[in-house]
């Protein structure tokens, strides 16, 4: 079962190192003064040209590790504590942490409690709210973490040049394919296991996602370390553990990805509903 998340937060024995006492709350707009506990690094466009090869085990050594983990934890509700410190014992340093600095940030701050200075992934597609560019720099200062952003292979004006402008209005598959898919995957061959942010109650695509799951795409293992959180349980532990998150959240964007393809929902609208509008698309092809 998983542990309530204010149980979760007060019986873990891993703590920060470093309090990030200035990190912003949900009330906050804009991050303060950075601390300097974290770091941060922007990828050439070379895929990969950044990731030092930290695979040392075999397809089949990682497949039982998933098995290992299901046995432990289940298949539906792990304690994400008790997650985290089972992949932190396990993957150490081969393991990333993907983030699109909206709510997720609590997911890198988590897996920081028990990997110092892990890598976090942040896929910049040139089409970022200055808010999210903003919170990732912020977060990249809190805390003890190296934050990669990755860029695509082509910059907007080179994609509009090649496929004409405003992309993502016509073929939005073929956009978030080049500006997030291709760039993620490139940065992941570099690591054994991801850990991200997917929570069961945002799609129904993800609706019976496992804690921890074998990754076909990838070939590697995937840890979905608040998959049976709620948006307010992720709320309460980034307020409660001063994790800053994007301020968008409390404007009416529940669900943040590219200023483009994101608009405000109104109140008791579905909380992606703002997400692809009218464009009949869900999933931006990361976790498909
Ligand atoms: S979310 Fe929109 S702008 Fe961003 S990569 Fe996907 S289609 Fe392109």
């Amino acid at each position: 079962m998983t542990t309530p998340i204010s149980s979760a937060t007060t019986s873990t024995t891993t703590t920060p190192p470093a309090a990030p006492a200035a990190g912003t709350s949900l009330d906050a707009t804009t991050s303060p003064a950075a601390t300097g506990v974290g770091s941060a690094t922007v990828d050439t466009k070379a895929p990969g040209a950044a990731s030092a090869p930290r695979r040392t085990r075999s397809e089949a050594e990682l497949k039982a590790l998933v098995e290992e983990a299901n046995e432990l934890f289940g298949e539906r509700n792990a304690d994400t504590q008790e997650l985290l410190a089972w992949a932190g014992r396990t993957f150490g340093k081969s393991l990333a942490v993907a983030c699109s600095m909206a709510s997720d940030t609590v997911v890198p701050a988590l897996v920081s409690q028990h990997i110092k200075d892990v890598d976090v992934l942040f896929l910049d597609t040139g089409y970022h709210f200055q808010e999210t560019i903003e919170t990732r720099d912020a977060f990249a200062s809190d805390w003890p973490v190296n934050v990669r952003t990755l860029l695509p292979r082509l910059t907007v004006p080179e994609q509009d040049a090649e496929f004409g402008p405003k992309l993502h209005d016509r073929e939005p598959a073929t956009c978030c394919g080049i500006r997030k898919v291709e760039p993620l995957d490139n940065a992941l061959e570099g690591y054994e296991a991801w850990v991200t942010g997917l929570r069961r109650e945002e799609t129904p695509h993800r609706a019976n996602a496992a804690p921890v799951e074998w990754d076909e795409r990838h070939h590697m293992v995937k840890i979905n370390a608040i998959v049976d959180w709620t948006f307010d349980d992720v709320v309460s532990w980034a307020e409660t553990n001063l994790v800053v998150v994007n301020p968008l959240l409390t404007q009416g964007y529940p669900s943040i990805g590219c200023a483009p393809c994101t608009r405000k929902v109104a109140p008791g609208e579905d909380p992606r509903a703002g997400r692809w509008s009218g464009l009949g698309k869900t999933e931006c092809g990361i976790h498909v």
